[in-house]
């Protein structure tokens, strides 16, 4: 739709406009064709335009970027770790500078409202500071070993090409968690980002050129494909790939995991999320509402870590709901690139699709559905919908699947032990809340018989984590972690060594041999 649409919507002439100024200021000169020229088709959320044709790659172009990733790793396996660190400060500065157009990137092919987008865009800058600091700090450890005169200790070493498959929702961030850590650990990188947000990954691998240049390193260390899984799949099954980092649905990790496993090679997965919050009968419900509002609705509920379910003590349930549904009533919906908007679009009509027939399953099943409904934004392939709150009877199958979409179901418990049981008694495992001011009741939560998510929290909400803490989820979330603390151990390979330094030659365990 080109012309002005309802509710004032931009059109799609004006995305355009905003899509080749942003790429124009990174430097970007990628050749975008019309759309409906072969290639991948770059759009928006926003109107559902198509707005420009993106140049896909081949297989066996692929497989060329793996060979140009895999030459350049020899030289940069070997080049000292606080250099490498340099080429990321510098990616970091050139984020910095970037970041609006960035940010624009991301609402427009994403559909996010402009602060969050400034806030993924802010994510990559603070990964980057992150990896500057790690280049000086990849320590191993030494250890006492059991025989005189000898050294025993770990040393860490790179591993080689890291494949870095990237989701919708984080069309930017996640590639740069990887990126970042990944060069500094001395590998090197072939992403390929998803096929629904080209236009972003032209923009980053722009950057990551410039930076190259700027500080005189190989741009082979970086390499961008783009295109479906089938690109994804060259990637997964190429024995040069040392590492798979690959985030997205439950249904993809299924088939990445196995194949990568077949081969031998490392994954690292971080998939889908189904994640709950308890709030106790002593929580502050002021701020429970406040975070769980965030959570559930913000990024139009198309988050890994948005909140899913609310398991509400019996005595607040009705509160906590009537506060919820009343905070929803006032969300600004519409077109995310405005100030004031906190709800955009669904990324496609899948997305829609599939909100509608996990409400109307829900609603089968007993659920009580407020909210819900598709918004009128005026634009037909553009889905805008009311954040949903459903409050169920008992968590049946739907509540136990991730609809990437809007939807918060209530649960209600009478004691802490069930509510932390219906907290781990979906398939996935990313992250998980308690709202509480009773001490007992917060750690209980975080003990070992507590949640059983890669993140618990303690009166905040399950979405929004800091990159300085390792980020990722158990069970069908995959299991991988990626960010800060010592997640970028993933990137590199451990060697055990010992050294004699002493004229015997003791064996361990005290074996006697000849
Ligand atoms: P998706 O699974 O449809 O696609 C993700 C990526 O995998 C895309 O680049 C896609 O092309 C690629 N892909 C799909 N099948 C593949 C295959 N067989 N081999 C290789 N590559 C393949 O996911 P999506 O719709 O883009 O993103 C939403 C999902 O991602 C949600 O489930 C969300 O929870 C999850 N997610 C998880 C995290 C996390 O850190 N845990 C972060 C963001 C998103």
């Amino acid at each position: 739709m080109t012309t002005m649409q309802k509710n004032n919507l931009p059109t799609a002439d004006d995305l355009r406009d905003r899509v080749r100024v942003a790429l124009q200021a990174v430097g970007a000169d990628a050749a975008l064709g019309e759309p409906g020229v072969s290639g991948l088709a770059a759009g928006s959320p926003i109107t559902g335009d198509v707005l420009f044709s993106v140049p896909e790659t081949s297989p066996a172009a692929a497989g060329a970027a793996v060979d140009e990733a895999a030459a350049a790793f020899a030289g940069w396996r070997t080049t000292p770790a606080p250099v490498r660190g340099a080429l990321v400060a510098r990616l970091g500065e050139l984020l910095t500078e970037h970041k609006a157009d960035l940010a624009t990137l991301v609402t427009v092919e994403a559909g996010k409202i402009s602060s969050e987008a400034l806030g993924e865009v802010q994510e990559m800058i603070d990964i980057c500071q992150f990896a500057v600091g790690l280049s000086r700090q990849l320590y191993g450890k030494t250890i006492a070993s059991e025989r005189p005169g000898h050294r025993l200790m770990e040393t860490w070493h790179p591993l080689g090409v890291v494949g870095v498959i990237t989701a919708f929702n984080f069309p930017v961030a996640v590639w740069a968690w990887n990126t970042a850590v990944a060069l500094v650990c001395g590998d090197t990188v072939v992403w390929k980002p998803s096929e629904l947000t080209p236009l972003t990954a032209i923009a980053c691998q722009t950057l990551i050129e410039r930076a190259c240049a700027d500080v005189g390193v190989d741009g082979s260390v970086s390499r961008l494909v783009q295109g479906g899984r089938d690109i994804g799949e060259a990637l997964i099954d190429d024995p040069r790939v040392a590492l798979v980092s690959a985030t997205g649905s439950v249904r993809m990790g299924r088939e990445v995991g196995p194949r990568v496993a077949q081969r031998f090679g490392k994954a690292l997965l971080e998939l889908g999320g189904n994640n709950a919050a308890i709030v106790t009968p002593s929580a502050d419900l002021d701020l429970a509402v406040r975070a769980i509002v965030f959570s559930a609705a913000g990024t139009a509920g198309q988050r890994c870590t948005t909140m899913r379910r609310v398991i509400a003590h019996s005595s607040i349930a009705d509160e906590l709901c009537r506060r919820i549904a009343a905070a929803y009533e006032t969300l600004p919906i519409g077109d995310p690139s405005v100030d004031g908007t906190l709800v955009g679009p669904l990324i496609h009509s899948r997305s829609y699709r599939d909100m509608v027939g996990a409400l109307q399953t829900a609603a089968a099943d007993g659920g009580e559905v407020i909210g819900g409904h598709r918004h009128d934004m005026g634009a037909e392939d553009a889905f805008y919908v009311a954040p949903a709150l459903v409050r169920m009877p008992g968590q049946t199958e739907v509540v136990h699947n991730e609809t990437f979409a809007p939807i918060l179901y209530v649960l209600t418990y009478d004691d802490l032990d069930t509510a932390i049981e219906l907290n781990n008694a979906v398939p996935q495992g990313l992250s998980s809340a308690i709202f509480t001011t009773d001490i007992r009741e917060a750690e209980r939560f975080m003990a070992a018989d507590g949640s059983d998510c890669g993140i618990a929290n303690v009166n905040i909400g399950t979405s929004g984590a800091e990159i300085g803490g390792a980020f990722g989820g158990e069970k069908e979330t995959g299991g991988g972690r990626e960010s800060g603390s010592d997640a970028w151990k993933a990137y590199m390979r451990r060697a055990t060594n010992t050294v004699n330094y002493s004229s015997e030659l003791p064996l361990a365990q005290g074996v006697r041999f000849g």
